[in-house]
């Protein structure tokens, strides 16, 4: 035992007194290697900032296209960049032409592209900047874009098309975009340049979340009562009335907007969207949801979710069923297009009524905390009825805000497919 001690010990002080012979030689050991060390450091770190510097660069100019349709009413439009999205829902277009940018010094080849014409089938190859179809009258059906020479070996190109409201799968280098000679034209095109073997990523539309942020009231309380009213059926003639309503006393709204209509009045949609109030959907053509199958309801909705959120640049997450019929396959349709149904609490038949006072009764008898109002901003009765009862629930103390924001304030995550026709408060 004791000597097993001593051992340590022994064993201890050599080490100390190994460690002091070093901790002896250290400054020349120090002064050696010291330059050596930092040169190194030195190298590494360039390296590392020099590579990040040619990586961005790389990636700011990397090979890209550019692409603009031809309408007959205005010609081409603005070139969109690479991987956004391009389409108008009002007009057809009859002519492309997509080019490329940032080609790698020495790398031969440029982007090509074919487009299918109503009528006449696919067009001859074109490339860079070349217009197909530019004065004909016929609706593109489909495109097919490829590159050639060396770009081929090292880049593929993505495209979609935007047909009836939905965009389709993803076409790639030179393949048909879509399903041609079946009697549908394309509304908008996405094309994408990536190094061979990348996945193509569609880039949001900045403007898309500028004009969400602006959706709603800058300033809610959530401790004072609020009510949601709900306008459907429009777009309409009375929306601007409606809307300079609620701005003058600094309210907002919620339009159920319904896809057919919207495509009448592209504009009115913005204009409510822009004044900063809430875009629902009300269906593609106000169908009776219940009678579609599944696969029919979701092509109604998504197809006017499309429709409204080009308009509004908003993106679109309530739906109200029209008749609030939600039985057969609304719900399962609607857990798949991710949104919730939103009901009602008041109904005031304003529709049926046409009778202005009637519908400002209904409303300021019945009005309770946390209710949704339904109306509807194709009728002049309802927006006459709508500027009496904006005041009126101001004057008593409610905020009029747009559905998602009472649901927010009364600390409800809306589920899809499920219905909501009130956000009351938790007691
Ligand atoms: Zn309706």
């Amino acid at each position: 035992m004791k000597s097993t001690r001593n051992e340590i010990l022994r064993n201890i002080s050599g080490s100390i007194k190994e460690r002091n012979g070093l901790t002896a030689q250290y400054p020349l050991y120090r002064n050696r290697l010291r330059p050596i060390i930092i040169s190194l450091l030195v190298c590494v770190l360039g390296l590392f900032f020099f590579g990040k510097i040619v990586y961005a660069r790389e990636n700011v100019h990397r090979l890209k296209s550019y692409y603009s349709l031809y309408y007959r009413d205005s010609g081409f439009q603005n070139y969109s960049n690479d991987a956004q999205r391009h389409s108008r829902n009002d007009a057809y277009p009859t002519g492309i032409k997509i080019c490329l940018k940032h080609q790698p010094e020495g790398m031969t080849g440029t982007i090509q592209y074919q487009a299918n014409i109503s009528g006449t089938g696919w067009s001859d190859t074109y490339e860079n900047g070349q217009s197909i179809g530019e004065g004909q009258d016929m609706p593109l059906e489909g495109i097919r874009v490829f590159l050639n020479g060396d770009l081929k070996d090292k880049y593929d190109v993505y495209y979609s098309t935007l047909i009836l409201g939905e965009w389709q799968p993803w076409a790639k280098n030179g393949e048909d975009s879509n399903p041609v000679g079946v009697g549908k034209h394309i509304d908008g095109i996405l094309i994408t340049v990536v190094s061979k073997g990348e996945a193509p990523v569609e880039e949001k539309a900045p403007v898309e979340e500028k004009a969400a942020a602006n959706v709603g009231n800058s300033q809610i309380d959530p401790a004072k009562p609020m009510v949601a009213l709900t306008f459907d059926d429009g777009p309409g003639n009375y929306e601007d009335r409606i809307v300079a309503a609620l701005q003058k006393y600094n309210s907002k709204a919620t339009f159920f907007y319904v896809g057919t209509q919207a495509t009448k009045f592209p504009s009115t949609v913005k204009r409510v969207a822009d004044a900063g109030n809430e875009i629902g959907n009300h269906s593609y053509k106000h169908e009776n949801l219940p009678k579609l199958s599944q696969a029919a309801i979701e092509s109604s909705i998504n197809k006017t979710n499309e429709i409204l959120r080009n308009q509004s640049g908003q993106s679109v997450s309530l739906v109200r069923p029209p008749y609030g019929a939600t039985a057969g396959s609304v719900k399962p349709a609607l857990r798949a297009t991710g949104q919730p149904s939103i009901l009602w609490t008041i109904d005031t038949l304003d529709w049926k009524t046409k009778n202005t006072k009637n519908t400002v009764n209904v409303v300021l008898n019945q009005v309770k905390d946390g209710d949704i109002v339904l109306m509807h901003s194709i009728y002049r009765q309802s927006a006459e009825a709508a500027e009496l009862i904006i005041p009126a629930l101001k004057e008593r103390g409610y905020q009029l805000v747009t559905v998602s924001e009472l649901a927010k304030a009364r600390g409800i995550t809306m589920e899809a497919g499920k219905n909501y026709s009130s956000f009351r408060p938790k007691k």
